[in-house]
């Protein structure tokens, strides 16, 4: 048996005729740029957020960038994020010529810890990036009293989130901004790039329309320097067919992490591995299926002779990248962090996912720690 970690091919095959349609719609329309398909998006992701407002660019991290922009965050500036996340959440912050100040992460959730996180706010904090990794949002209710009482923006990074859920209210809708991404390999994803921003402010959507759009309003009349970054009407048409099916597959999802639940809860019992921990009122959408185990390289080499694909997410804590060197963090800094990049190990997880490959993939990874 060959399992990869996500079958692309295999959900194009289930819905290729709407898609090929769909391209050949805009091939057809010749407009390729801010048309029909992207507006569409736009409405349909603001209405799914539950937000006034959803300003589509080109990527998940030109969204984080111009979310970050728009929320007023200066050079010199801090903005407080986790380690534990793909480099671009904190990237996007260094971008500005602001600093990325690193709060550790949970042990049980994975995501920043919310009790250390005020010890993290100074003077020059202007705003936080909560990072719901992996599909499980944090406790935003906490984050938001925290920012309010400090005055601070708030940036949901939801990359790996889209439609989930914190008591309720869907990931972005929490935040001054919530950013998304549409790399194919997300839960809603493009066959190319494609982000988006969502906002309830007004005013915030106006300059992120602008920015991705060279800093203009009245095309050739230019009020600040901006950006290129839009979403093509190619990926949009492509998103609209897919996101019709986006809530079904985010529920095929969660069955097949309950399943390896069940199915690894014996090894889990005997301390051999730690399951994905859930916070009580979240509802998370198993972006990746994260088993922690001292034994993750063991475990990756004995699966992958058994043709079963893993994936290391992430393998070095933002902190101790050597791009973050000058901000003069070491190793032991973050230790939740730290352990987790040791031990974290995705097993496959996806909606096409077979109840046989499901039992295969158990019955090797139990062979493996037994
Ligand atoms: C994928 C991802 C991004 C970046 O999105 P791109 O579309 O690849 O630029 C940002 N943050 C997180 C947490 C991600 O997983």
């Amino acid at each position: 048996m060959s399992i990869p970690l996500l079958d692309l091919k295999a959900q194009y095959l289930s819905i290729k005729e709407e898609i090929d349609q769909a391209v050949l719609g805009v091939l057809d329309s010749c407009q390729f740029i801010l048309g029909p398909n992207v507006k569409a998006m736009e409405e349909k992701m603001a209405d799914y957020c539950g937000t006034k407002h959803a300003v589509a660019v080109a990527n998940g991290t030109d969204a984080l960038v111009l979310a970050i922009r728009a929320c007023g965050v200066e050079p010199g500036d801090e903005v407080i994020t986790t380690p534990f996340t793909f480099f671009a959440s904190a990237e996007a912050i260094a971008n500005l010529g602001a600093t990325p100040v690193f709060v550790d992460i949970d042990p049980v959730t994975l995501n920043m810890d919310i009790d250390q996180l005020e010890s993290k706010i100074t003077v020059k904090t202007k705003a936080i990036i909560p990072v719901h990794i992996f599909g499980q949002m944090l406790n935003m209710e906490r984050v938001m009293e925290l920012a309010a009482k400090y005055d601070l923006k708030v940036i949901e990074d939801c990359a790996q989130a889209i439609g989930a859920e914190y008591n309720g209210k869907r990931a972005g809708s929490y935040g001054t901004t919530g950013t998304f991404s549409f790399f194919p390999t997300k839960n809603l994803g493009g066959y190319g790039d494609g982000g988006m921003v969502v906002t309830q402010s007004e005013e915030i959507a106006a300059r992120i329309r602008k920015l991705r759009f060279h800093g203009s309003k009245i095309k050739y009349y230019h009020d600040e320097i901006g950006y290129n970054s839009r979403l093509d009407e190619m990926q949009a048409a492509i998103l609209r067919v897919k996101f019709n099916y986006l809530d079904q597959w985010n529920q095929l999802r969660r069955e097949k992490a309950e399943k390896y639940n069940e199915l690894l809860a014996p090894l889990a019992a005997q301390g051999k591995l730690i399951l994905p921990q859930n916070d009580p009122k979240a509802t998370p959408v198993y972006h990746l299926y994260i088993l922690r185990t001292d034994n993750r390289d063991h475990l990756a080499n004995i699966l992958k002779e058994k043709g079963i694909a893993t994936g290391v997410y992430y393998p070095v804590p933002l902190h101790l990248q050597n791009a973050f060197a000058y901000l003069g963090y070491s190793a032991g800094d973050m230790p939740a962090a730290e352990l987790a990049c040791e031990q974290a190990l995705a097993l496959p997880c996806y909606p096409e996912l077979s109840m046989e490959q499901q039992e295969y993939i158990a019955a090797a990874v139990c062979e493996a720690l037994k």
